[in-house]
């Protein structure tokens, strides 16, 4: 994933130069102002629905070929105008790393599955023929966070599209824009070529009310959402069927046999992209203590950089409030998804801007283990061996069963690890996106469902099953006497 920075920082500053001059000129400062109604702009979540189911019964009567060519704009605008769009996702959140963000849609745009996940079951015998296809639901109703606000839209869409479906999206009120100019582009270019609009919906001011609307609305089939522990409880009890990527808390094992400077390298990619906003990205280090000065040396060899205990409770203090009735902690905005350089100067130290990733040691209580920090600061736990380093990483998981990692060079512990945690993912010897294809095996999807049992969403996470059995013909293998 090699990025040439300055080649960026220039198109980038161009980019902005126009979207400002843009905003100005209109006077509004939202270009989809002017399409309310069409390429999938809605302000009433009630008008988006109807919207979204016209379009879905137009899309039923089409071809297969036809959703393919739909899902083919979206990914040829996430990769085509992804630093236009990465820059305003930047610019409108405020957090994570630009670089990255361009990233995000460039590679959903190549890694999401499409129609070719649909693949039909047959069972064939003396009694005839059954096939089993994967229909869609109709209309899903869709929320996403504001970590990934377009790309979680980008790869909804690829996937749901795919499987014959069409979407209502609530985003995250502050990606909202973005959301909405992603969306009404996607529209536009597959109203343009297919004939069909609001194939994908948004809602132009999302509000829990919004979301509320279509929980509940009779014609949103299916409900999925990508977002912490509120929203996954909210859609459970909708009464709807829901599918639900919720929150993580990502511990990672390095063990006495690991490659230590290759774990050093893995940890600052993961735990350092996008300023560690991934559900799936390194959030706490559970190092055997005969090789934990060995790690600290690499991580620092790496270009991560040390804090001392007095700094680490001076960036404590800055990232982390109570917040809620129960005064849990939270990461502080000020400081989630920031640079590590802002980071450090929370510290108490000046570091270079281009510094991906601080760490420092800390015990297993301390809130940078226990809570999903969403900043590139990653705890690191002392313990005396793999097992108990496999036991503190299952209590830091919480439960969620979303994603652990081990840097070993022994099958025996990477075995103990995966049946302790049993987590949706499961990384050995890589950065956390290996899980997803980037660097390792497989395909992409923002919405990995761990709490409901989907995993890495896919078109067929999107489909309902229809048998379809014809009775005595059509086993061609059978005798012409068994008639
Ligand atoms: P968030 O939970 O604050 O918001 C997510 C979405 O849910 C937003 O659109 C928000 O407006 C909405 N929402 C929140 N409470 C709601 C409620 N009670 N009813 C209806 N809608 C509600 O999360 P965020 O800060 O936007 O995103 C970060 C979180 O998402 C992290 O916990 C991260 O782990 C998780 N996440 C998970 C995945 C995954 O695939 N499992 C992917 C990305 C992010």
């Amino acid at each position: 994933m090699q990025v040439n920075e300055e080649l960026i920082r220039s198109v980038v500053t161009q980019v902005l130069q126009e979207v400002r001059g843009r905003a100005t000129s209109s006077g509004s400062g939202t270009s989809t102002q002017a399409f309310i109604g069409r390429f999938g702009q809605f302000d009433c979540p009630d008008e988006a629905v109807a919207a979204a189911r016209h379009a879905f019964e137009q899309l039923r009567a089409r071809p297969l070929e036809d959703r393919r060519r739909a899902i083919e704009h979206i990914r040829r605008i996430s990769i085509e105008q992804a630093v236009e769009l990465g820059t305003m996702e930047m610019e409108e959140t405020g957090i994570g790393r630009l670089e990255h963000k361009i990233e995000k849609l460039e590679t959903l745009g190549r890694l999401t599955p499409g129609t070719e996940f649909l693949s039909t079951q047959a069972f064939s015998g003396d009694k005839g023929l059954a096939v089993i296809e994967h229909a869609p639901f109709g209309v899903i109703g869709a929320i996403t966070p504001v970590t990934h606000s377009l790309p979680t839209i980008t790869g909804n869409a690829i996937n749901m599209i795919a499987a014959g479906n069409t979407v209502v999206v609530n985003p995250h009120p502050s990606g909202r824009r973005v959301a909405a100019e992603g969306v009404r582009r996607f529209n536009q270019a597959i109203c343009d070529d297919l004939g069909i609009d609001n194939l994908i919906c948004v809602i132009r001011q999302p509000t829990l009310d919004t979301a509320n609307a279509i929980f509940k609305h009779r014609d949103i089939a299916l409900i999925c959402v990508t977002g912490g522990p509120a929203v996954g409880r909210a859609a459970l009890r909708s009464g709807k069927r829901a599918i639900v990527a919720g929150p993580g808390n990502p511990p990672v094992v390095v063990d006495e046999t690991a490659d230590l400077p290759r774990a050093a390298r893995c940890i600052i990619q993961g735990a350092a992209y996008d300023n560690n906003l991934l559900c799936i990205a390194e959030k706490e280090v559970f190092v055997v203590e005969r090789v934990f000065d060995d790690l600290v040396d690499a991580l620092r060899m790496a270009g991560a950089v040390h804090l001392d205990r007095g700094q680490v409770q001076r960036l404590t203090a800055a990232a982390m409030h109570e917040v809620g009735e129960d005064r849990h902690l939270a990461p502080t905005k000020e400081l989630l998804g920031q640079d590590a350089a802002k980071l450090a100067r929370a510290a108490g130290m000046n570091v270079p801007e281009e510094t991906e990733l601080l760490f420092g040691e800390t015990s297993f209580e301390h809130p940078f283990v226990q809570v999903e920090q969403m900043m590139p600061f990653i705890p690191l736990v002392r313990c005396r061996d793999v097992d108990q380093c496999i036991e503190l990483a299952r209590q830091a998981e919480h439960g969620f069963r979303h994603t652990a990692i081990i840097h070993s060079r022994d099958v025996h512990h990477m075995t103990k690890m995966a049946r302790a945690l049993d987590t949706t993912l499961f990384v050995k010897n890589g950065p956390c996106m290996a899980a997803l294809g980037i660097g390792g095996e497989g395909y992409l999807s923002f919405s990995i469902a761990g709490p409901t049992g989907e995993g890495v969403t896919t078109p067929l996470t999107f489909t309902r099953e229809r048998r379809c059995s014809l009775i005595d013909d059509l086993w061609i293998l059978g005798s012409p006497d068994n008639r």
